[in-house]
């Protein structure tokens, strides 16, 4: 586990897919989408279930003066509380991070703190889910700011998993409340969630024999349900399940998408009967953004360039690309590297920043000339935090995370049969 706090880094003044990215996350909780960088038409989370409203008085504060908040606040709070801060973060909340990490790394790093009462989340909203479903009964989960969600996991509902499962059902000729094995001892189709979607997804896959991957851990989970099924519908992203299929020999022929909008997802039985893998109609606003137009020029400028992305990206920019691999598998590269080596990175801009700054002897920068970080991330502003950790002096807990039990049991079900997925 890749695990460190690092120092403030500030973002090139170089363009932005959004001049206000600076001023602040305060626009776009009001405004009717996750903004720039994300699906314009995801909806935000019901105003109605968001409770937690920052107080005008943290949105006016000046950036030192909310430094100097949440640290005292983090004294005060000493080994009560563990701060988690994901990669893709920015610097003014990363710093404040106990642990920086990819998503289910931080939801380990959290075992590691039985005695934390509170876990303060600096990620998105599935991420404080895991966590939760992983924490201890008696440990509070806390997001700071509820409206960071994922365009990504949002793309995947429930409704429309369930709908979807019953048509898959219905062509496949198996009961949508439990398969049984054919001859072969094998199931129709097991489910595969990405880490990326919703705790109720996750159960969705505890609940019919299936399992959570990780950008990390694809490849292994596929064999995994391989080994027990003779197809598999993976959602929400696309690209990871397209990716991963692909380096394992499967073609393409037999990974139809699934729109859910469209009858049988938009295909016929006899289509479906062929497929392998059936890819659900999601992507990450972020990793969508790279291209090979991007690569090319890269290696033009320097033909010594050495270029990585993330597997979230489109199949041909990883085709493209020197590597692919999770954030991790990022970190690891670029720690594999030589000093003078120029690295194109493609995935999100805070890391890759982050990056740079730990290995000033190496050119890496990001493959997008436009700064965009995940807008949704971004939500996490530094006056949420002071927000949250000054309430918990207080003796208030706000923007609690608390999966119902009932899901928590059925997501840790699938939770668990991936920690137990090893590669062959
Ligand atoms: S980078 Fe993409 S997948 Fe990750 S939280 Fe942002 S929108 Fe979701």
């Amino acid at each position: 586990m890749s695990l460190s706090v690092h120092d403030r880094i500030e973002l090139t003044p170089k363009e932005s897919c959004n001049e206000s990215l600076p001023d602040g996350p305060w626009e776009f909780d009001a405004a009717p989408g996750y903004g720039p960088g994300a699906s314009e038409a995801d909806p935000i989370p019901d105003p109605v279930t968001r409770p937690g409203q920052l107080p005008e008085e943290y949105r006016s504060l000046e950036e030192a003066e909310l430094q100097r908040r949440i640290v005292a606040a983090r004294e005060t709070l000493g080994s009560r509380l563990v701060i988690l801060g994901h990669f893709y973060q920015r610097d003014e909340v990363v710093q404040h991070a106990d642990f920086v990490g990819d998503s289910f790394q931080l939801a380990n790093a959290a075992l590691t703190k039985p005695d934390a009462e509170h876990i303060v989340f600096c990620g998105v909203h599935f991420m404080a889910e895991t966590a939760d479903i992983l924490s201890s009964a008696d440990q509070q989960v806390i997001l700071p700011n509820l409206a960071a969600g994922c365009s990504m996991a949002d793309m995947a509902d429930e409704d429309s998993v369930e709908e979807a499962w019953e048509d898959i059902a219905e062509v496949y000729g198996f009961d949508p409340e439990g398969a049984e094995p054919d001859a072969e001892g094998k199931l129709p189709v097991i489910p595969v969630t990405y880490m990326n979607s919703s705790a109720a997804l996750k159960a969705f896959c505890g609940r019919h024999g299936g399992i959570v991957c990780t950008s990390s851990n694809a490849a292994t989970v596929l064999e995994w349900a391989f080994e027990r099924a003779h197809r598999v519908l993976f959602f929400p992203d696309q690209h990871l399940g397209r990716n991963t299929a692909r380096a394992m020999g499967i073609g393409l022929e037999q990974m139809p998408m699934w729109n859910p909008r469209e009858e049988l997802g938009g295909h016929t039985a006899e289509e479906l009967h062929q497929a392998k893998v059936l890819l659900w109609h999601g992507f990450c606003s972020v990793h969508r953004r790279f291209t090979v137009d991007q690569i090319e020029k890269a290696r033009a400028e320097d033909p010594e360039v050495k270029v990585i992305v993330h597997p979230e990206c489109p199949m041909p920019v990883v085709d493209a690309a020197d590597a692919s691999g999770s954030t991790d598998a990022i970190t690891k590269f670029i720690a594999a590297s030589s000093p003078g080596d120029t690295i194109a990175v493609g995935t999100e801009i805070n890391m890759v920043n982050r990056l740079a700054a730990d290995y000033p002897d190496r050119t890496i920068y990001c493959l997008d000339p436009v700064i965009c970080p995940c807008s949704t991330m971004y939500r996490i502003h530094p006056g949420y935090l002071a927000w949250v950790l000054e309430e918990l002096v207080a003796g208030r807990v706000e923007n609690r995370i608390s999966v119902p039990a009932e899901v928590a049991d059925d997501a840790k079900v699938a939770l668990d049969r991936m920690l137990a997925a090893k590669p062959r």
